[in-house]
């Protein structure tokens, strides 16, 4: 069976590309964990070479989070096979894709191209350190706070998105607003875009995107659509599964014959 990009119900991006799954961090709260001990698989970091051209089949321009079931930039995934997928993410600059890391000390390993946005995870304020290593990068640079399992002192200075979610599954939890009201009172100082994750409950909808990122389709003097990374936030389901225009484009540029494997769907973010 030929294997199909999987789509994700993570709210910022539309699919998630794995061909590197597994990780030794041992985050009590991760879900990519969770469902590979309940599935039986193996958790040991592994290369799957065969996903490799997942983004190339996937003509419809996309927002894509390269790595939910692992930790590209640490220290015991070999920096060939993270190289390999950026390889792709260049090679397919329609798409925009967001990686994310809890080692930003190894950032500086990699040359990041234009339409991969690089992020750190901060969970707890052990992890603001690692802003600094960020900092250093060349690219749309975004925090993902999800978890917030704690109260964050941080300087959002050169940053130009944030993410704040809370835990969800059997580790439930829902950071105090006062810990999110802070987040958003230091990125508003600097005019950093927020994004708040539904699993917050929090009472208004704040789910910005950073202004500007450049327009992929142009690269291909296509015009755009309401599909396009720089405009999908307009779209008016802003969802893969019922949007009309990506179901046609999709039923017109895929080979019916390609299927996902069942039960793929991914409904979680590791890192
Ligand atoms: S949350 Fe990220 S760093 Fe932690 S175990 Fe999962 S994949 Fe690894």
């Amino acid at each position: 069976m030929v294997r199909k990009i999987n789509r994700t119900s993570i709210e910022w991006c539309d699919y998630s590309f794995n061909p590197v799954t597994g990780c030794k961090n041992g985050c009590i709260y991760c879900y990519a964990l969770e469902i590979y001990k309940r599935f039986g698989w193996s958790f040991e970091p592994q290369f799957h070479e065969e996903r490799l051209n997942e983004p190339t089949k996937l003509q419809i321009p996309a927002k894509i989070f390269m790595g939910s079931v692992t930790d590209h930039y640490a220290p015991w995934i070999p920096i060939e096979w993270t190289k390999q997928c950026l390889t792709v993410a260049e090679a397919n600059p329609r798409h925009l894709f967001f990686t994310l890391t809890k080692f930003p000390e190894n950032l500086a390993k990699f040359q990041f191209p234009h339409n991969v946005w690089v992020g750190i995870s901060i969970d707890r304020q052990s992890r603001v350190n690692g802003l600094k290593y960020l900092k250093q990068i060349t690219a749309v640079r975004f925090v993902s706070f999800e978890p917030l399992l704690e109260n964050v002192e941080v300087d959002l200075y050169g940053i130009d998105w944030i993410i704040i979610g809370g835990c969800t599954g059997r580790y439930r939890f829902t950071p105090p607003k006062k810990w999110v009201n802070s987040l958003i009172k230091k990125a508003r100082r600097w005019g950093i875009a927020v994004f708040l994750k539904d699993n917050l409950g929090y009472p208004e909808v704040i789910q910005e995107w950073p202004e500007g990122p450049p327009c992929y389709h142009d690269e291909h003097d296509q015009p755009c659509s309401d599909y396009c990374p720089s405009t999908y936030q307009s779209c008016t389901t802003r969802d893969p599964d019922t949007c009309e225009i990506a179901q046609e484009i999709e039923r017109e540029q895929l080979d019916p014959n390609e299927q996902s494997e069942p039960g793929e769907r991914t409904l979680l973010a590791g890192c």
